[in-house]
């Protein structure tokens, strides 16, 4: 800016200058060709009357007259015969006079003896200068015809000039100098508060958002601060505010459940949220990464090509083995900007849970149904042969009875079961929490099914427990746990087999050990055991009543209680563990 405006002021000085050379100039030369030559004539008018009348023989009288006229003129006046002969010449001696060139050929002096009178500017040779000429024809005294000639060095004119230019190649310097000067010192004034604007404009580029410039008012750069900083403002507000929305977003994106994966037409993972991560288990960075990288599952390439190819949204329900085997509801919605597809964006629910719940429903009906089928058939069957006809016979007719009542019972046990069952898992029984003595409890117990494993022939040693810390819990609910564990260790001991009490405490833990040397349980079926309905041999289980719930409900039990229950079994019985809080 400011080179330009020097620039500018120097091209104005310079075309002033050029502008003043070329008139002067044009001034000088029509001075030198019009009103010096004229004046020039007029001399030589007066010096011809003198020739005229003084000359009476051109050779004779020619150089004495020419070289007084020429003192008196201060100019060279020279004779010339009209041969051309130079006859006189103020500024040649007499002498060399013969020397001099035929004059004829001079544009004065033909244009005097032709037209009557000549003038010429030209450089001489017989004086080695630039002249002006002016020549007129006269007649001397003695009739003779010739012509004068007076001449004028325009030397002095051409020093005039020189000097002009040269005062005017000062002033032109003086005038670009000061031009450069006043003009910079102006530039750097006015350019200062510029130069401001600019560097608060490169602070802004470089992210220092918050600068702001001094607003001198009135002035444009003023004006223009202003709008700087309005802008300026605007802007950090824009970015406080996408600063801020980023940030919810980020918090949202972070705290959902379902995955979130944003990609580009690519394919490209631009983002992701942690969940999608734990649901692929990734633990790098995702994002730059092709989709197929992260999985290969093809049900996830199918699905984003389609709404590639579509721009239509999708919803897929995919299997995944990344690493655990998961169900998971994919929403598939294409992203557009102006119209253009610009990526993709996949939510990711793992409905694994609702599909594990909806299938352990849909099992629990099966076995429910399975369950009381039989009992309801056995006794619908009998009580059909009862009316068709064997109430008649008294000893058929209580056996029948005998056998409804059974699977009645059975199926009383097994709706009871069903009912305990489902009053722990819905949570509205209230417990009690209470300090119960394990010892007491395990004898009551023993007690209850006293009768049952004598018919066996099996002991209980409950004396483990004698010096066992008492532990907080709802007695009838406690009661419910050892009834249902010692009675599986009776159901499954042979004869002469025992059960074993045992009970150790770790910390503010109490856990009661039952031990059996029935059966024992296989390796296989050990994780499966407290499943409701499991049992490792079904029909023996059935025989000896038994409904495949009751460990099932030792365990939701011991959850409310805040405890933990476990079993151990290498083949040869098995152990029951309890832990539970101490009182
Ligand atoms: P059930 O009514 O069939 O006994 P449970 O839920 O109490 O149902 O037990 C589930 C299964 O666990 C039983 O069918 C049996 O196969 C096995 N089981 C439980 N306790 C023992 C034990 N003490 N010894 C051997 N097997 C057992």
């Amino acid at each position: 800016m400011r080179s330009k405006v020097i620039a500018i002021q120097l091209m104005i000085v310079l075309l002033l200058g050029a502008v003043i050379y070329g008139y002067v100039g044009h001034l000088l030369k029509r001075y030198q060709t019009t009103e010096m030559a004229q004046h020039l004539l007029q001399e030589a008018g007066v010096a011809r009357i003198v020739a005229a009348r003084e000359i009476r023989d051109l050779r004779r009288d020619a150089p004495a007259l020419v070289e007084t006229l020429g003192r008196e003129l201060k100019q060279r006046v020279t004779v010339i015969a009209w041969n051309g002969d130079v006859m006189g010449d103020s500024e040649v001696p007499a002498k060399k006079l013969a020397e001099l060139d035929n004059h004829l050929d001079r544009p004065e002096i033909r244009d005097a003896m032709a037209k009557g009178n000549g003038s010429s500017i030209r450089y001489s040779e017989t004086v080695h200068r630039d002249m002006l000429y002016a020549a007129l024809p006269f007649k001397t005294a003695a009739g003779q015809d010739a012509v004068l000639r007076v001449a004028l060095s325009l030397s002095s004119i051409k020093e005039a000039k020189d000097q002009f230019n040269a005062v005017l190649i000062w002033s032109l310097f003086l005038a670009g100098a000061t031009v450069v000067f006043f003009s910079s010192l102006l530039a750097s004034v006015s350019t200062k508060s510029l130069h401001t604007v600019a560097a608060m404009a490169a602070k802004i580029d470089k992210g220092e958002i918050g600068t702001r410039l001094p607003v001198a008012s009135g002035s444009e750069v003023g004006e223009l601060a202003r709008v700087f900083n309005n802008m300026a403002q605007k802007t950090e507000e824009q970015l406080e505010r996408l600063a801020a929305e980023k940030n919810r977003l980020d918090t949202i994106l972070h705290g959902m459940g379902e995955g979130i994966m944003v990609a580009d037409p690519q394919g490209v993972i631009t983002l992701v949220n942690p969940a999608f991560r734990d649901l692929f288990a990734l633990h790098d960075d995702v994002e730059g990464k092709q989709l197929i990288d992260i999985s290969r599952h093809p049900g996830l390439q199918d699905s984003f090509r389609g709404v590639i190819g579509s721009g239509q949204e999708r919803v897929e329900e995919l299997q995944l083995h990344t690493p655990k085997e998961k169900t998971v509801l994919t929403h598939w919605v294409p992203l557009l900007e102006n119209g253009a597809l610009s990526g993709v964006v996949a939510v990711f629910h793992d409905i694994s849970d609702i599909r594990q719940l909806e299938k352990i429903r849909r099992d629990f009906v099966a076995n429910v149904s399975h369950e009381l089928r039989t009992p309801v058939t056995i006794i619908k069957g009998y009580a059909e042969t009862l009316l068709g006809g064997a109430l008649e016979n008294p000893e058929q007719a209580a056996r029948f009875v005998n056998i409804v009542y059974s699977h009645a019972d059975r199926l009383a046990s097994l709706i009871g079961d069903l009912l305990t069952l489902s009053q722990l898992e819905s949570g509205t029984i209230a417990l009690e929490s209470r300090s119960v003595s394990l010892h007491d409890m395990a004898e009551h117990v023993v007690a209850l099914l006293e009768q049952k494993i004598r018919e066996r022939g099996i002991s209980v040693d409950i004396s483990g427990l004698s010096r066992a810390p008492a532990v907080l819990g709802d007695p009838g609910r406690l009661e419910q746990v050892l009834v249902n564990l010692v009675d599986n260790a009776v159901k499954y001991t042979a004869a002469g087999g025992s059960i074993t009490f045992s009970a150790s405490a770790e910390g503010d833990r109490v856990t009661v050990a039952v031990k059996d040397t029935g059966i024992g349980i296989p390796a296989r079926d050990l994780p499966r055991i407290f499943e409701r309905f499991y049992r490792v041999d079904t029909a023996r289980s059935r025989e000896e009543g038994g409904t495949g719930l009751g460990l099932s409900i030792v365990k939701h039990i011991v959850q409310l209680l805040g405890g933990t229950v476990s079993v151990e079994s290498s083949g040869q019985g098995s152990t029951f563990f309890v832990t539970l809080k101490k009182a």
